[in-house]
């Protein structure tokens, strides 16, 4: 029978796992950490009781990822929708939020609103077409005919707005009101980039547009229990997980992958390796002369972005939110004013911790009772800062906390404990998040679709004949989707099926 190794399993292993497994493959899933899940991991990781989503916690790209509709594994968890996906404060209390509602959005915005009716008018009913030409595999020829189809001579417009940053987008789009452009912004930072970044308002958008379709759901239980659901699926198919097995090189014999070396010395064979990890950790675990030398430089010098400083909190009560819209949500932007939240991402870009962080704050507790004990509650929040900074932990977690005093005055009263995650501690316990950076490596133009992480690996296959690449580092990037799993076991299978990859 054919085996195949996997590295890493976070969700993008167990996705390709579950596919070649099912084809009848023999696969073996290696994996560096104590527990399978990667990013998608949960934990009791400050009290008794308390659960916390250590990485992702919302799955507004989950649920429309082609990749996992087609698995249908989301039918195997409970999913949880806030009827406010985000709400995003101003210093004076008042704030903007993204309800699931379209009339409650456009009444949250003000006089903005009506821009937004608008765009919703011509976007919402393309919101599932345009997430799946996003995450759909390189070129994504159907999708974006039939979106440019049903633009028409509009699809030019939001075409040029789709390379723009988020802030230019926002100001474009509501006609400069910057409160509103704010808040449209303020999404932009789950990819990492600034927003005054070029594409970085296809990111902020797009995450608005989904989750004003769909909403920003998360898992009942901790986003950890979608992992179990694959992990059912992947050892149900036959695949076997074995964690505590870091790999520490691909083996490479006659031009071909053909196994793996364990950090404790053990050798494991196997005619195809299905590599999950993010660039620059492949490109150490990988001989020299594996690749040419041209795609071995670009994984060695793949550009990470900033890195993610992460606190879980346990709560005696709710967050008290000054803004009302905020006590509500699934998802708080703690950025204020557009100027703050730039200020802080280029502070963070330009090696700088910022002093009023913008955060991203889950408040996932107010919506699923199974997160904390009755009356009790969680807190997730996170900062993008840089991957090495002059000051201590200590110091930046006191700035997150004042920062969430501002916005929440009285949150320290309520504080029962924390547990505090560094970018190196992120690196330290999932090595393919490189300096804790949440998106497997920086989201700017050049490090995208083809160039993700080259051309010649961006479909998943790469000239080493037997190994595969997958995961955050390939097109199109991350966040919990299943795309790049999916698409690596497929170019395996259809290469096994050509026998293209098959030993001399
Ligand atoms: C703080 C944070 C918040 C996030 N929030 C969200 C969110 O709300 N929504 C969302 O959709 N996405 C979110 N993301 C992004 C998302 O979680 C990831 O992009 C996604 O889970 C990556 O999946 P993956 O399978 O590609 O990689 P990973 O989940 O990182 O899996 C890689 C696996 O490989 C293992 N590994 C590494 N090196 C080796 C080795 N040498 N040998 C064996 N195994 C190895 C790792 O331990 C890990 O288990 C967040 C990420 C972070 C860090």
């Amino acid at each position: 029978m054919t085996s195949v190794l996997v590295i890493g399993a976070g969700h993008q292993g167990l996705v390709a796992a579950i596919h070649l497994a099912s084809a009848g493959l023999d696969v073996t899933v290696l994996e560096h950490a104590a527990a399978p899940g990667g990013a998608t991991r949960s934990a009791e990781c400050t009290l008794p009781g308390f659960v916390h989503d250590l990485h992702a916690g919302f799955l507004p790209m989950t649920v429309v990822s082609p990749a996992i509709r087609e698995l249908e594994i989301l039918g195997d968890v409970d999913l949880v929708t806030p009827h406010v996906a985000i709400a995003h404060p101003f210093p004076d209390g008042t704030s903007i939020a993204l309800h699931t509602d379209v009339e409650a959005t456009i009444a949250s915005l003000g006089p903005s609103g009506r821009h937004w009716r608008e765009a919703m008018d011509q976007l919402l009913p393309l919101a599932d077409t345009l997430a799946g030409t996003v995450l759909s595999p390189l070129p994504p020829v159907a999708c974006t005919a039939r979106l440019a189809a049903a633009l028409r001579t509009d699809g030019i417009t939001w075409g040029r707005r789709m390379i723009m940053s988020a802030e230019a987008l926002g100001l474009e789009l509501f006609e400069g009101d910057r409160r509103a452009t704010a808040w449209l912004a303020a999404s932009a930072q789950h990819s990492g980039l600034p927003p005054d970044t070029t594409i970085s308002g296809a990111f902020g958008f797009l995450l608005q547009l989904v989750g004003q379709r769909h909403g920003w759901p998360l898992v009942r239980g901790g986003t950890g229990r979608l992992v179990d659901a694959l992990v059912r699926r992947a050892t149900g198919a036959g695949a076997q997980i074995r964690c505590d097995a870091a790999v520490e090189g691909v083996l490479v014999e006659r031009g071909r992958a053909a196994g793996a070396r364990l950090a404790t010395g053990e050798r494991i064979r196997a005619d195809a390796v299905l590599s999950t990890i993010s660039a620059l950790p492949l490109a150490r675990l990988l001989p020299p002369g594996a690749l040419p030398g041209r795609l071995q430089r670009r994984l060695a010098h793949w550009r990470y972005g900033t890195g993610a400083f992460k606190i879980d909190y346990a709560l005696s009560a709710p967050a008290p939110w000054t803004a009302p819209e905020a006590r509500e949500s699934g998802v708080v932007h703690v950025a204020g004013e557009l100027e703050e939240l730039a200020r802080s991402a280029q502070d963070a870009q330009r090696g700088v911790v910022p002093q009023r962080p913008a955060l991203v704050v889950g408040q996932q507790s107010l919506h699923d009772d199974r997160r904390a004990p009755a009356g009790q509650h969680t807190l997730y929040v996170y900062a993008h800062v840089p991957s090495r900074y002059d000051v201590t932990d200590e110091d930046v977690a006191d700035r997150i906390e004042a920062q969430l005093e501002r916005f929440a005055p009285g949150l320290r009263d309520v504080l029962l404990a924390r547990a505090v995650r560094s970018p190196a501690a992120t690196e330290r316990d999932n090595p393919s998040l490189v300096g804790g950076d949440l998106g497997g490596g920086s989201y700017e133009l050049d490090q995208q679709l083809i160039f993700r992480p080259a051309p010649g690996l961006s479909r998943y296959r790469t000239p080493l004949r037997g190994l595969y690449v997958a995961g955050a580092s390939t097109h199109p990037g991350g966040a919990v989707q299943g795309v790049s799993g999916r698409g690596a076991a497929r170019a395996l299978l259809s290469d096994r099926r050509l026998r293209r990859w098959r030993a001399p």
